[in-house]
């Protein structure tokens, strides 16, 4: 369904029942429009380059499925954490924490992010890994206590005193709203005039032309006989970005899907959780956050699985519940609505953005230079790091390829110019 402002509908969430989906499908204006840039995917990484893009060049975004979002974007537990994650990725997610407190004008009517601590919980054995994680968040100058067991249970009066020997809090964490910002991001690249195509799973990719420089232009079929023409690609495809790849003839990065499950479920009864932080086992076992008068539960699983519409083993639900009943007090007769996401991986978690090594012969925005399919995949943090995209776009203008070191990325976080970007990449 298109919404009042002619935005496409976003799907957030799977498990609510609530999925939008587009009844009025843009299409573009004529089939031998040639797109400067096609871009496969419409999560929160091909939206999010879609807003960057469009105001450069003629965008085209092609979705497999009837609304955005439908796959891990709106699957997500919506949590803006600077301390989890791989060094690089938390990077990133600080230096995004510009845009989400003060996006461009209009780009959202209410606030991107809403505090929401996060506590990180262990017993005797988890003190040296609480450590760390205290010590990283002082280290970035981000605001955190070194709590006590006494203080911990405060906060949240379900947890076991034995299972939860001490805890540090990291008050910079906050809830995201995840159906807010892929609007944004929308909305934005539809103004900016961005075509945008559901139900458009594309199915094969060719070059046609003298498939050389920027005189080759990429033909883009859809599994239903459409077809598109643009001169660049941009992979942001997921979980399934890999498989695209393979359609465009290029390597793979090597992107393993993963599945995390999720659940909801009652509040105890008199108790209000509002106001509880996140709660995260230092083991990465489980957690626990606030959600809209529930609590969401997860096992925290990341069970190698292909790409798929992905849905909640009972197993991972099962174990969710007995790990969280074993840490808290809390009794989890039957959860209200259970769903599962994909969360994809290369072997260091980082992110990977780059253009493909064999698959050249594709021109550049504005630069007519020849250059090749771009990979993007943030990864299982793509939301939470997604300001990073507008670098992205540099990164096409700028670099061409990049895939970034942990140490620059530690040291010198994105900015919004083109000189430091430069210098930030690093092969
Ligand atoms: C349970 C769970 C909890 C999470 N919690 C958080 C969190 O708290 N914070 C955070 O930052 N991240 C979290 N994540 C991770 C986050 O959801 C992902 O990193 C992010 O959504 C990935 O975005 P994406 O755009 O790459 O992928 P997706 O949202 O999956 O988008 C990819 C799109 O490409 C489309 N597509 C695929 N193939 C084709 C094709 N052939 N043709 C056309 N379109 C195609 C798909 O239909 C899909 O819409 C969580 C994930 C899960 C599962």
């Amino acid at each position: 369904m298109l919404s009042p402002d002619g935005v496409l509908g976003v799907g957030c969430a799977k498990d609510n029942g609530s999925t939008t989906t587009m009844t009025k499908p843009m299409t573009p204006d004529d089939s031998t429009t040639v797109f400067d840039t096609a871009i496969i995917g419409s999560g929160i990484v091909g939206a999010s380059v879609a807003c960057f893009a469009a105001p450069h060049s003629r965008v085209l975004l092609l979705e497999a499925e009837s609304a955005p979002g439908y796959h891990s974007t709106g699957r997500s537990a919506a949590l803006y954490e600077p301390a989890y994650g791989p060094p690089q990725v938390r990077a990133l997610t600080r230096a995004s924490r510009a845009f989400f407190d003060q996006p461009p004008p209009g780009f959202a009517s209410s606030l991107l992010l809403t505090p929401r601590p996060a506590m990180f919980v262990g017993g005797p054995d988890d003190i040296e890994t609480l450590r760390a994680v205290h010590r990283s968040l002082l280290d970035a100058k981000l605001p955190t206590e070194w709590l006590s067991m006494e203080e911990a249970l405060r906060r949240v009066p379900v947890l076991r005193p034995e299972v939860c020997a001490c805890a540090v809090l990291n008050c910079s964490s906050s809830d995201i709203d995840v159906h807010a910002l892929l609007q944004g991001y929308l909305r934005q690249a539809r103004a900016a005039g961005a075509q945008m195509v559901a139900d458009a799973r594309v199915a094969a990719l060719a070059r046609s032309g003298d498939g050389d420089a920027a005189g080759g232009i990429w033909q883009v079929d859809t599994v239903d006989g459409r077809r598109f023409h643009a001169r660049q690609l941009v992979n942001a495809a997921g979980a399934s970005a890999d498989e695209v790849a393979a359609l465009a003839g290029a390597a793979p990065v090597g992107l393993q899907p993963r599945r995390r499950s999720a659940f909801r479920f009652d509040a105890p009864a008199g108790m209000d959780v509002q106001g509880w932080p996140a709660v995260m086992a230092a083991d990465e076992s489980w957690y626990i956050k606030p959600d809209a008068g529930l609590l969401l539960g997860s096992p925290a699983n990341a069970d190698p699985v292909h790409a798929h519409d992905v849905v909640a083993e009972e197993l991972d639900v099962a174990l969710g519940i007995h790990r969280i009943e074993a840490a808290t007090t809390l009794q989890i007769r039957r959860p209200r609505s259970t769903w599962a996401g994909l969360r994809s991986f290369v072997p260091d978690g980082e992110p990977v953005c780059g253009f493909d090594r064999g698959c050249v012969r594709t021109a550049l925005w504005t630069w007519p230079r020849p250059k090749e399919q771009l990979h993007l995949e943030l990864g299982s943090f793509a939301i939470q790091c997604v300001q990073f995209v507008d670098m992205r776009v540099l990164a096409v203008n700028l670099a061409g390829f990049t895939r970034f070191s942990h140490k620059k990325a530690l040291t010198r976080p994105p900015t919004s110019s083109p000189s430091s970007f430069w210098q930030y990449q690093a092969r």
